[in-house]
């Protein structure tokens, strides 16, 4: 028996036998071209092909995994119509005389590599769809199809190096028991799909897959990361025991996910979603969101060549709002945190240069004073956009009250120009800012009388606080938010907002972490928000405390002096 320690990316235990995925090989070799007129014609060809077979797929996954998985292959087939993409292949066929096929994988590779070298999890996780894309255009370039890899017969745990959109939709889902990759972190297209289809699966799995016992059965636990392979009689017991618990326990979840959150002593506390897209927003309805308590807008502003224009943000907003409010049926709060972009985010429009030290750079709100006119507009169009509606909008990355100030008087000159256009404005918006910078939480005294929320960013957060470079795997095992200094600073912050009678969220990551329910309702939290799929798990645990009984399991736990005591004593409170 061996026990492989990855990431989890999906909770649950699937056994079985273990398939290692092989995908089609394609050999990209470099050749001079000498008609590159015709050549730049077979490239149009192959992306014409390439988009029908995205047309195919984003069918075929609508109908068998809903509309999430759906989006991706739109959103395919969005960038193969990217001028940037098809500009750089054209550059390289017309003005260099090589191959479609290797301008095209050389012109995947770099947007993919600008990608990763993003600050944020989620733009690196990207990375794939466009090697994904890449790999399509290089396919139908060498007559290739893609479809030819082996697939399983009988249900499995998949184990591959990586996979892709496109890989994963092409399994039978009646043959998946879990996945398991030796690349891609918790925010990989991997985990995501597992998530979205309640699959157990694990990333980041150190695995040489030539010396794997294929067909043998192995255990693959999404919530530990861990892969055992030759498991023995009692490991395969304890692992099938769990694996009934678990499945128990899902289900109830799932079929209580709709009703609100309320504690034992009868306080309801308000549990939403963070979303990038509208996609995401109609899935957070199914998972049992009561809301958005955070939009990111960076999709908005990436993968283009210009702003877009109010016009354009005001169409992407009300999307969001019909979404979660279901066509006017509903009115459901919706936080949106304007431009949270900088540093090493590569959008050649807002002017950025190299920094040395990127995260702690020009970034987000920093931009006001130089750009203030893309705040402005965001605000404008957020106005326009929210009438009607219950919105609330917040700024990232403030680090003092000069920033809050200057912000909400952008806010006030948008509503007054709209005013005076004759334009229709969104009353009783709310104000906020994220509360993810230390100086912030130590200032919230301040800050908390000159704004509606505080939304605690406990990713960033917990970056600043600790010195931990949030995207660096060698560091990554000391940036926990359950370090008692990450503690302190949100009970600061919780204090701080209370005294005013403001309400406070956290939308970092730890809103969704069980371990964390008991000690954030005893510190008073007023919104829990995260990804869609922890909802159902994060309302059940908020229903089985009582506030007193988590006040003194808070005030206990910020006794504690590390990281490593009070995650095991939260991780005792909940039960394991
Ligand atoms: C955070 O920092 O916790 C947060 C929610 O924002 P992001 O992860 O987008 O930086
Ligand atoms: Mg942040």
């Amino acid at each position: 028996m061996q026990t492989i320690q990855g990431l989890p990316a999906s909770p649950g235990i699937a056994i079985g036998p273990l398939w290692v995925y092989r995908p089609v090989l394609l050999n990209v070799t470099a050749r001079a071209v000498a008609d590159v007129a015709a050549e730049w014609e077979r490239v149009q060809t192959a992306v014409s092909t390439a988009q029908s077979q995205l047309a195919a797929l984003y069918d075929r996954a609508l109908a068998e995994v809903g509309a999430e998985e759906a989006a991706i292959f739109e959103a395919h087939q969005l960038f193969l119509e990217d001028p940037a993409l098809l500009e750089m292949i054209q550059a390289a066929v017309e003005g260099e005389g090589i191959n479609g096929e290797m301008a095209a994988y050389q012109a995947a590779e770099s947007y993919a590599e600008m990608l990763e070298a993003m600050d944020d999890e989620y733009f690196q996780a990207r990375a794939t769809d466009i090697r994904d894309v890449g790999r399509r255009l290089v396919a139908c370039l060498l007559g290739v199809s893609l479809d030819s890899a082996a697939m399983p017969t009988q249900p499995v745990v998949i184990v591959a190096e990586d996979l892709t959109p496109s890989d994963t939709v092409g399994f039978d889902k009646e043959k998946v028991l879990g996945l398991c990759t030796v690349r891609g972190g918790p925010t990989s297209h991997t985990a995501i799909l597992a998530r979205s289809l309640g699959l157990p699966a694990a990333v980041s799995v150190p695995l040489r897959l030539n010396h794997l016992p294929e067909g043998e059965v192995v255990v693959l636990n999404g919530r530990s990361g861990t892969l055992t392979l030759n498991p023995d009689p009692d490991a395969l017991a304890e692992a099938q025991a769990e694996q009934q618990s678990w499945l128990a326990l899902r289900s109830a979840e799932l079929a209580e996910a709709q009703a609100p959150a309320v504690t034992t002593d009868g306080h309801q506390v308000e549990v939403v979603a963070n979303v990038g897209s509208v996609a995401d927003a109609e899935m957070a309805l199914t998972y049992g969101a009561e809301g958005v308590g955070l939009f990111r807008t960076e999709f908005l502003f990436l993968d283009r060549e210009t702003l877009p224009s109010e016009a354009e943000q005001i169409a992407g907003y009300q999307g969001v709002f019909a979404a979660i409010d279901e066509g006017g049926r509903a009115k459901r709060p919706l936080v949106v945190r304007t431009l949270d972009i900088g540093g090493d985010k590569e959008v050649p429009y807002l002017g950025f240069h190299d920094e040395q030290n990127p995260f702690l750079g020009w970034r987000a709100i920093r931009m006001m004073d130089e750009r203030p006119d893309v705040l402005l507009t965001q605000f404008r169009a957020l106005l326009q956009a929210g009438v009607g509606h219950d919105l609330r909008i917040m700024v990232p990355m403030v680090s003092n009250l000069d920033e809050v100030r200057r912000a909400k008087g952008l806010l006030d000159e948008a509503r007054q120009q709209l005013v005076a256009e004759g334009k229709p404005v969104a009353e009783s918006v709310q104000f906020g800012i994220m509360v993810e910078v230390p100086s912030a939480a130590i200032l919230a005294h301040h800050i908390a009388a000159e704004v509606d929320f505080f939304s605690i960013g406990t990713n960033d957060l917990t970056q600043y606080t600790l010195a931990v470079d949030r995207t660096n795997e060698r560091v990554a095992k000391l940036a926990s938010p359950f370090h008692p200094a990450v503690l302190h600073l949100i009970k600061m912050t919780i204090d701080a907002a209370h005294v005013q009678g403001k309400w406070v969220g956290v939308c970092g990551e730890f809103a969704g972490e069980p371990a964390a329910v008991p000690l954030l309702l005893g510190l008073g939290l007023d919104e829990f928000s995260m990804a869609a799929t922890a909802i159902p798990t994060i309302k059940r645990l908020i229903r089985q405390f009582s506030r007193p009984q988590c006040r003194d399991i808070a005030d206990h736990a910020l006794r504690l002096p590390t990281t490593e005591l009070v995650a095991a004593y939260l991780q005792g409170q909940i039960g394991g």
